[in-house]
């Protein structure tokens, strides 16, 4: 998970400033930690916090990030301890000072081979952050091998394997790229003056007043310098990155993006309400009121809710406070943060026929007390509906799917799982249909739903993903 953003200014040192605001519109594919580094052209400062961007960079911290060129991230660990030695962006220290940063979102699969390789020719790694191995790689083979940064960039695609969205400072110049398979979103644009912005999302995009607005194509590298941008398809130079196929994660789709968000050429909004109408065609039956576990799925029951003339409304109050109760370590402190998160209207659910929809079911854990929640003050009969198909494999390009044995999809058939749950009736989204609410439904990962990984990878070959 995590995100990234990038800024580039034409006529001012404060790039950071905006870089911030980038992150703050991104805060939701990472709590954790964040940072940012910004580059005066000479030499790189670097601030990285625990939790919340908001509270960790002060305004103190943005005078001393000066600088027309600054990267941010926030962080989302999947794996990995959870300090701020993992947290990004990475300053890459040479006998020239700090010139090199990165920042990075996704996983890499082949992470144990490269940094090997790396070892060897005597490369050293202060952590085994995936962000550290890109930067590390790019830095090597400029300034051991000769090559500049965007061939050295063009070889790292063809060697690195996994999902990579990421943006590079060195010295006064800024790199932004994507890996081949474009499985994590990247949106690029450019203001009126000239500034170049780039982020995971569009949404942070929308704040920095771009006039072009585009997506980083798989496999392309852009390149900011103090005079021109200039843009190296996976087709042009030398080294030619040897990409087969395009796999954007449609999980992103399903609940991590914003709604707001457009990215692998859809609207985020529009696919949740399209899936919202795909699941409404599997019923027949008259309910009382379709409630989403919000925020995830608010699109999604509306979509079933206007497909199917039953009136949506919010009967459960989340609270947006609580922090993530999707990573508690154990499954008490889980449960009790659900209970925490999540409050119904009273009086709301009384003797209804409710329709609940949520995104996904994951272990299980939300939608298990939910459902008895919702029974508890009234409901009569609760018809669990939900945006994606079973969950039954670990995500290996950067989604924090736990370990296959705790997801409940594994363990369980549908039918089993409505009674574990409490629910009156449960109905999945086919993969079949969920490829239906996007437009090129060939260039998707669904490994989370059917284990078609587009990329192999074993345990051990992993680092620590962002
Ligand atoms: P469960 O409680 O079944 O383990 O997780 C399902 C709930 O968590 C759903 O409400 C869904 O919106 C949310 N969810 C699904 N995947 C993720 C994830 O990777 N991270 C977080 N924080 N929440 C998730
Ligand atoms: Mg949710």
């Amino acid at each position: 998970m995590c995100g990234i953003a990038a800024y580039y200014s034409r006529n001012e040192e404060n790039a950071a400033a905006s870089v911030v605001t980038e992150l703050y519109a991104q805060q939701h594919r990472g709590q954790e930690s964040g940072g940012i580094a910004a580059s005066n052209g000479r030499e790189i400062t670097v601030r990285k916090a625990m939790g919340y961007i908001k509270e960790g960079i002060s305004g103190e911290d943005l005078k001393r990030l000066s600088g027309r060129l600054a990267i941010g991230h926030v962080r989302y660990p999947t794996r990995g301890t959870s300090d701020l030695a993992m947290t990004q962006p990475y300053v890459i220290e040479t006998l020239s000072g700090p010139i090199y940063a990165i920042a990075s979102n996704g996983d890499i699969v082949n992470y144990e081979e490269v940094a090997g390789e790396l070892r060897v020719k005597g490369v050293h790694f202060s952590s085994k952050n995936d962000g550290e191995l890109l930067g590390r790689f790019i830095v090597y083979y400029h300034e051991r091998e000769g090559m500049e940064i965007a061939d050295a960039i063009r070889l790292l695609m063809r060697r690195i394997k996994g999902a990579y969205s990421a943006v590079f400072i060195a010295r006064d110049h800024l790199y932004i790229f994507r890996d081949g398979w474009g499985f994590r979103p990247l949106t690029i644009g450019q203001t009126a003056d000239g500034d170049v912005a780039a982020a995971s999302e569009s949404c942070a995009m929308d704040l920095m007043r771009c006039e072009n607005m585009r997506e980083v194509e798989p496999g392309e590298v852009v390149v900011v310098t103090p005079s021109k941008t200039y843009f190296l398809s996976a087709e042009d130079g030398l080294i030619k990155p040897v990409f087969p196929i395009r796999r954007h994660c449609v999980f992103e789709l399903i609940y991590f993006a914003r709604p707001d968000s457009s990215q692998f050429g859809e609207y985020v909004y529009d696919v949740r309400h399209k899936i919202g109408a795909r699941l409404a065609a599997y019923d027949e039956f008259d309910a009382d009121v379709v409630v989403p576990v919000p925020d995830s799925a608010n699109f999604i029951a509306m979509g079933y809710a206007s497909a199917k003339g039953i009136p949506f409304n919010m009967g459960l109050i989340r609270n947006h406070y609580v922090g993530r109760t999707f990573i508690r370590p154990d499954q008490n402190s889980r449960d009790e943060g659900v209970r925490q998160k999540f409050n119904p209207l009273k009086d709301f659910f009384n003797n209804k026929r409710v329709v609940l929809v949520d995104d996904s079911i994951v272990r299980g854990t939300t939608i298990r007390k939910l459902v008895r929640m919702v029974k508890a003050v009234g409901a009569r009969e609760v018809y669990l509906r939900i945006g994606s198909p079973p969950v039954t494999h670990s995500c290996y390009y950067g989604i924090d799917t736990p370990d296959k044995e705790t997801l409940i999809a594994n363990l369980m058939n549908v039918d089993e799982i409505c009674a574990y749950i409490g629910a009156d009736s449960l109905k999945y989204l086919t993969i079949d249909d969920l490829a239906k609410c996007v437009k090129q439904s060939d260039r998707f990962c669904y490994a989370c739903f059917n284990g078609n990984y587009p990329l192999p990878r074993t345990a051990e070959q992993r680092g620590s993903a962002c």
